[in-house]
């Protein structure tokens, strides 16, 4: 349905009541004829008032704007009423033998016409519903074509339009017209073909929500399932609440048949569970299409009679069922019976009132339990700007085009890079982030892929031999582990790629790949030192690609087919990998900790450093450090490998580059020795070897042995 502008007529006419005339105004003439009550709201005062020899009733506070209208010059208030005291009075129809009865409801306004409504339950939502509250008659005499039919005498075969005219005409005859006038106002129309609607009650089968406490029972189901976000419980809560009965019927020409016969003889609806049953197993052989292909006979046992009158011949249901009904049957059908509930839904915050809403009804109906344990309701996509994706702003975004450019992982990236319980963002910008996201995580699973050529799982080393900065990116990395596992459980998917993202940052991409390239490429091929960076890369990297594999799908597959000694052929077939806590050492992680911020100064040193062009290169420096706690003494061995520097030593912080750190004094050297030219670190070990005069002893050796290339 959508509103637009429609020209309809506008009119005021009067019904009689006990000495008193009903002044009533309508834009749809024809409704008068399935008339059968009046309006009145509780809460507002009535005046009636005499204008020449008729006692007029309407709205105190519309007075003056319809006595403009209708032109009553001189007019006498005689009496004030409460709405209230209009209830149970009886008016007559003023061209039908029928009495129209005086009602309460509480749409009625002050903003247009009289304070007095003209109730036709035939022809409107509101208008039905006030008449099933007070038992009225719904009468509703035009059929599908929009036609009047029998039961309107008078007015067979007119269009709704025809019959306003007519009833115009009757009502001046009648003398109940006060005024006639055109009004051109919002209505609803057809959003396919524009045509304008009409209302018509009709005859419909329901899903009674109320039925046996379903309702009850669907509103207790709703506190048992976990709801993501929280607050979308009491959307779906309030959408159970205020639903009103199932239309479970639609006139369509094709869809889901409803499997229900009409007895020929007595006209009433045979609904019968054998039958349905019978259907069904007919439905499995040729499919639901045969209901429109044989006759009721074929569907009916042999010899059926009506179990209401015992006849013999039927007819089929043409209508067929609420769409909603059958997704909301889904979960019977997808899932078997071991599975069921499943284990969660997903879909946008339209489905309160669509899916997630027609599945827990179908489902309490049958089973009396939720279909689902935890519902998750996702925002929409929006462009750049926050504004909704429309053809007319020339802002949409296909993903098939973003697939084109960028390749499918990264939607996918950002699908789980997003936090989808609210709206979500999407243009150029955001996706040119993401290519960078992108690109430093695939570059990382190439540098450690690389790492790995001459690496076979029979290479690596018992964790405890393994070098101490290795245990420590072993250890931060299962407690990286253990909070994706957690997020993933939570649905806390764009957590999950910030935890990732952070480790690829900030422990791998600035820091340990880094500090590693010395030990990969210029220790031993075979040494302990070089085995040990690998072991940790492998595990690592293994795990890496395995915990990402739901977001970049494409790129951690390609990636595990590179992977040595893989031990399944798809990176899809492993479980969740378990987080190791006997690698998890607190106080290994805390030793680094301070390192690692002891590292920031030395970083602004060597900055320092360059800029004062003492150095090019960190390896050409020494750094000499004041403070010498406990720790730094402990790993001494290993700074100049954590700093990138050739040399370490603890001393008074003297010289040309200084540094005022966080953690001390610092000093700045030219590195003792020469360079390496092998692994162009400083050395004074260079040059003393004649048969290798420009290599450092450490590099010597590995020469020596053969343990390169
Ligand atoms: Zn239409
Ligand atoms: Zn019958
Ligand atoms: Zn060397």
């Amino acid at each position: 349905i959508e509103y637009k502008e429609k020209e309809s007529p506008s009119i005021w006419f009067t019904m009689e009541g006990d000495g008193i005339t009903a002044v009533v105004w309508t834009t749809t003439p024809w409704t008068i004829i399935s008339n059968v009550a009046l309006a009145f709201h509780p809460d507002y005062e009535y005046v009636v008032v005499k204008v020449k020899d008729k006692n007029y009733v309407l709205a105190r506070e519309l007075l003056e704007k319809n006595a403009n209208l209708l032109g009553w010059e001189n007019f006498e208030v005689k009496e004030l009423l409460k709405g209230t005291e209009f209830e149970g009075r009886e008016f007559r129809h003023p061209f039908i033998d029928r009495i129209s009865r005086g009602i309460l409801a509480d749409f009625v306004t002050l903003e247009e016409g009289t304070g007095i409504v003209h109730i036709a339950p035939g022809h409107g939502k509101e208008d039905f519903e006030v008449g099933r509250e007070y038992d009225l008659p719904v009468i509703s005499p035009v059929d599908e074509r929009g036609r009047f039919t029998r039961e309107a005498p008078g007015f067979e075969g007119l269009t709704t339009d025809e019959a306003s005219r007519k009833v115009v005409e009757i009502l001046k005859e009648k003398k109940s017209l006060l005024r006639e006038d055109k009004i051109v106002h919002q209505y609803p129309h057809c959003w396919r073909c524009k045509h304008h609607l009409i209302f018509r009650a009709t005859e419909q089968w329901f899903l009674s929500i109320d039925h046996r406490e379903l309702r009850k029972k669907a509103l207790s189901e709703i506190d048992k399932v976990k709801w993501i976000p929280p607050e979308s419980k009491n959307r779906i809560y309030a959408s159970v609440e205020e639903r009103p009965e199932w239309c479970l019927s639609r006139q369509r020409v094709w869809g889901l048949p409803i499997p229900a016969f009409y007895c020929k003889n007595c006209k009433k609806a045979v609904l019968d569970p054998a039958v349905i049953r019978r259907v069904g197993e007919i439905f499995l052989e040729h499919g639901s299409d045969i209901w429109y292909e044989r006759d009721a006979s074929f569907f009916l046992p042999p010899d059926y009679t009506c179990p209401h009158c015992g006849g013999k011949e039927f007819e089929k249901e043409n209508d067929i069922l609420d769409v909603w009904f059958d997704s909301g049957v889904s979960s019977l059908v997808v899932l078997r019976d071991e599975e069921w509930p499943s284990h969660v839904y997903l879909e946008g915050p339209d489905q309160h009132r669509g899916w997630f809403n027609s599945s827990l009804m179908v489902s309490c109906a049958i089973r009396e339990k939720a279909p689902y344990r935890v519902v998750i309701t996702h925002g929409w996509v929006l462009d750049e700007q926050g504004r909704a994706m429309h053809k007319a702003l020339g802002n949409v975004i296909s993903p098939l085009e973003v697939i084109g450019k960028y390749g499918a992982d990264l939607v996918r990236l950002w699908v789980g890079s997003s936090d989808y319980t609210q709206d979500v963002r999407l243009g150029p910008q955001i996706l040119e982030r993401l290519v960078d996201a992108y690109r430093k995580i695939r570059n990382t699973y190439r540098f450690m892929l690389g790492n790995l050529y001459d690496f076979t799982p029979e290479d690596a080393l018992p964790s405890n031999e393994l070098l101490p900065v290795d245990r420590y990116i072993l250890s931060v990395f299962q407690v990286v582990k253990e909070k994706i596992k957690d997020f993933y459980e939570k649905y806390t998917f764009h957590r999950v790629y910030h935890t990732y993202m952070d480790f690829v940052i900030k422990y791998l991409s600035s820091f340990y790949l880094d500090i590693l390239k010395d030990r990969l490429y210029t220790y031993g091929k075979t040494s302990k030192e070089r085995r040990s960076a690998q072991t940790v890369l492998h595990e690592v990297l293994s795990e890496m690609l395995i915990i990402f594999s739901p977001v970049l799908s494409f790129t951690t597959e390609e990636a595990w087919s590179y992977l040595p000694g893989r031990k399944t052929e798809s990176v899809f077939y492993n479980d969740f990998p378990p987080v190791k806590k006997e690698l998890v050492d607190e106080k290994l992680m805390k030793e680094f900790e301070h390192i690692l911020s002891v590292r920031e100064d030395v970083l602004l040193l060597l900055e320092k450093g360059r800029r004062e062009k003492i150095i090019g290169n960190s390896l050409e420096a020494k750094v000499i450090m004041e403070n010498k706690d406990e720790v730094l003494e402990k790993y001494r061995d290993y700074l100049p490998e954590i700093f990138i520097v050739s040399q370490v030593e603890f001393g008074p912080a003297e010289g040309e580059v200084i540094l005022e750190g966080e953690h001390g004094k610092y000093a700045l050297k030219k590195a003792d020795g020469n360079k390496c030219e092998r692994c162009w670190v400083y050395s004074p070990t260079v040059g003393e070897d004649p048969q290798y005069p420009s290599l450092c002893s450490k590099c010597r050796e590995v020469i020596r042995r053969g343990d390169y290339g």
